[in-house]
C-alpha cells in the first residue's frame, strides 16, 4: 500500500530557501545544495517545488564513475532586472547562482531570486 505523505510544509520551503542562501554565499557547494534539495523533493515524491521567488526541479541523477550526483534546476520567479539590482527591493548587484547570458541571481538583502540578462560584451 502506498504511503501517503502530506505536501511539503512551510518548513521545507524555508529549509530550501536557507540552502539557496548558503549556496549564494558560497558556504556550500553545488553538489551539497543539490543533494539536500533532492532529499526533500524525493521524500515527498515530487519533482518540483515553488519556494516563493524561485522554483527548484529535480532533473534526475548525473552518473559518473564516482557515483550518481543529483541535478537541481533553479527557476527565477522574482522578475527580471536590467542592471543586476533586485527587482523587489533595489539592492544589488545580486549574487550569481546560474547562467552566463541570462544570470539567475540571488538578492542578499531580501532573498529574491531574479533573472538578469547581461550584455554580450564579446559578441559571441
Ligand atoms: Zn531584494
Amino acid at each position: 500500500m502506498a504511503k501517503i505523505l502530506s505536501f511539503p510544509a512551510q518548513e521545507d520551503r524555508d529549509a530550501i530557501r536557507s540552502l539557496l542562501r548558503s549556496r549564494a554565499d558560497g558556504e556550500i557547494g553545488e553538489a551539497e545544495f543539490s543533494r539536500q534539495v533532492v532529499a526533500v523533493l524525493r521524500h515527498y515524491g515530487i519533482s518540483q517545488l515553488c519556494c516563493g521567488s524561485f522554483r527548484v526541479r529535480d532533473c534526475g541523477d548525473f552518473h559518473t564513475p564516482k557515483g550518481p550526483f543529483p541535478i537541481v534546476a533553479i527557476s527565477a520567479a522574482g522578475g527580471q532586472s536590467a542592471d543586476g539590482r533586485c527587482p523587489a527591493c533595489g539592492y544589488g548587484p545580486g549574487r550569481w547562482l546560474r547562467g552566463d547570458r541570462v544570470i539567475t541571481a540571488f538578492c542578499a538583502a531580501c532573498g529574491c531570486v531574479f533573472s538578469w540578462p547581461v550584455a554580450d560584451e564579446f559578441g559571441l
